[in-house]
């Protein structure tokens, strides 16, 4: 049996980072993946001549020192190996509580000019929010989560939720606080659970770094990732589904069984740590039942994150034809009075589609030099979603109620972008049932654990080390959410793999 010093389970974003920093560091890594491409979430493709970006919208610069992925992928040999273009600004904020359309530029100057221009009774509050928001990204950007807990004692409002924090400085101002969260399904679904450290730590760091898109896809930064894991020494296997999931005693040989995708040619590795890059949920299912046991249990009363519906469209013309004016467009329909309305998003799709839409983000590829190539010229359309929505449906109910909510949204765009829906040309939709079949992810969830405020349980916030001596985590679920916390938890696991890590 072939031994390595890591085996990795799944190369989603955050395995293949640690990977590739492991390899950097001379460890025989081995990444298996049961998917026919590496990236996880973190993929391009094509579906007939319509290009998919599977997630990315944005992310901060990782050519900014403060950026959380900078030094990670430092580390692992690809800052370089992509181009990250500039989108622009962070959005474009319409609908719901916004009488006009508003634009938050990607910097912290820009935002508070163009904040304190169109709201300027707020501008103690304004001048409040950003200040914390820049000091805790820059923090995060230099020292990672820890330096953002030590900054704890100087808040008296540490753990306020997002919702809380925003009404104690704006009051009932919805559409300011609108205009500086309106992008929440990038986080989470409902400001009043979610809490506004991390809020502040993402969103601070797109206006420290500048928002930015892997010019030609997210598949690009994913592959260059997984050639320098074979550059280090180290091999990708596709297609290849991990099955059994046996923890050795603390400082003993790990067993990891894998299959091909339809449970046929079986063979097993040994380890001497393994990464699960995988959810917790999904690797407990894997292990002998204490063990698994023992795993779910550490993560007893954490919360998963909302999924995502993802509807891609291809339009015979760009979209500035139909006056879409930014590449990211927050589209909030017109029920949405307030930001805590955010909430009622995620269940939408639980029934037929109504009067009401959910809240909208909108990416369009063709305003930015994002080398995504066209005709037809991609529109990417991501909303909050769950899986509730889609259960206890047979598969052509559950087909034919997706292509409703297909057509409502393509509707609910034309009605404000007049025109649009003659030029589709080409349509994809992910629902947070494809997500979870997708990235073997349960309940759909596309963040890991939920940003929710801390609790008193002892528990560090986020970690990669586990409660299995020789297991750690590389995922959303050891650090946010989202590329940066992805790429930054990864980085800290291999921190920890290298500090504690046998090596054979
Ligand atoms: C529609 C959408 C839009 C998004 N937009 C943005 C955005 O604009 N900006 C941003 O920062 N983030 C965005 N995100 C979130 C971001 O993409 C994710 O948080 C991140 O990519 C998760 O990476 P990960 O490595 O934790 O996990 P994943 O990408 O989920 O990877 C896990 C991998 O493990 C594999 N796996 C699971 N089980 C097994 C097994 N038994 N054997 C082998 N392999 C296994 C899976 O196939 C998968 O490849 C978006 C996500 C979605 C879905």
């Amino acid at each position: 049996m072939t031994r390595f010093d890591v085996v990795v389970i799944g190369a989603g974003l955050g395995g293949l980072t640690a990977g590739a920093i492991l390899a950097h560091e001379g460890r025989k890594v081995l990444v298996l993946e049961r998917g026919n491409s590496v990236g996880g979430a973190a993929s391009s493709y094509k579906v007939g001549d319509l290009f998919v970006e599977g997630s990315l919208h944005i992310t901060g610069d990782p050519l900014h020192p403060r950026d959380p992925k900078h030094a990670a992928l430092g580390r692992a040999g690809v800052r370089d190996a992509v181009a990250f273009v500039p989108a622009g600004a962070l959005y474009e904020i319409r609908g719901g509580p916004l009488a006009q359309p508003f634009v938050l530029p990607d910097d912290f100057a820009g935002a508070r000019m163009a904040l304190l221009a169109r709201f300027p009774d707020a501008r103690r509050g304004i001048e409040q929010f950003l200040g914390e928001m820049q000091r805790l990204a820059s923090a995060a950007g230099d020292g990672g989560l820890d330096a953002v807990f030590a900054l704890a004692p100087e808040f008296p409002d540490w753990s306020s939720s997002l919702a809380d924090k925003l009404q104690a400085l704006f009051g009932d101002d919805e559409a300011l606080k609108c205009a500086i969260a309106g992008n929440l399904s990038y986080f989470h679904d409902d400001p009043a659970t979610l809490w506004w450290v991390p809020f502040a730590l993402m969103q601070g760091s797109f206006l420290l770094t500048g928002a930015r898109y892997v010019q030609g896809g997210s598949q690009r930064l994913s592959s260059a990732l997984a050639r320098a894991i074979r550059k280090g020494g180290g091999d990708v296997m596709l297609r290849r589904a991990v099955s059994g999931i046996a923890m050795g005693e603390p400082g003993a040989i790990h067993r990891i069984a894998h299959t091909a995708r339809d449970g046929s040619d079986p063979q097993s590795v040994e380890a001497l740590t393994v990464i699960g890059n995988a959810a917790p949920g999904a690797l407990a299912a894997l292990m002998p039942d204490a063990q698994g046991q023992r795993l779910t249990e550490s993560y007893a009363g954490r919360t998963l994150s909302l999924s995502l519906f993802a509807l891609t469209l291809g339009l015979s013309q760009p979209p500035r034809d139909f006056g879409v004016t930014s590449y990211s467009t927050q589209l909030l329909p017109d029920w949405m009075e307030t930001l805590a309305c955010y909430a009622d998003g995620k269940a939408l799709m639980a029934g037929e589609p109504a009067e009401r839409m959910p809240p909208l983000a909108i990416a369009d590829y063709a305003a930015i030099d994002s080398g995504v190539p066209s005709p037809p010229f991609v529109l990417s359309v991501v909303g909050p979603d769950q899986i509730a929505n889609w259960s206890g449906l047979d598969q052509d109910d559950y087909r034919a109620k997706r292509g409703r909510w297909q057509q409502a949204i393509v509707a609910h765009l034309d009605r404000n972008y007049p025109g649009l829906a003659g030029a589709v040309t080409a349509a994809s939709f992910n629902v947070a049932l494809s997500v979870q079949q997708y990235l073997n992810v349960p309940q759909g969830s596309v963040y890991g654990f939920a940003p929710l405020p801390p609790n008193d349980s002892g528990a560090p916030y986020r970690s990669p080390r586990t409660v299995l001596p020789g297991l750690y985590l590389s995922s959303a679920y050891a650090g946010l959410g989202g590329y940066s916390g992805v790429v930054q938890a990864a980085a800290a696991c291999a921190d920890a793999i290298l500090r504690d890590g046998p090596t054979s």
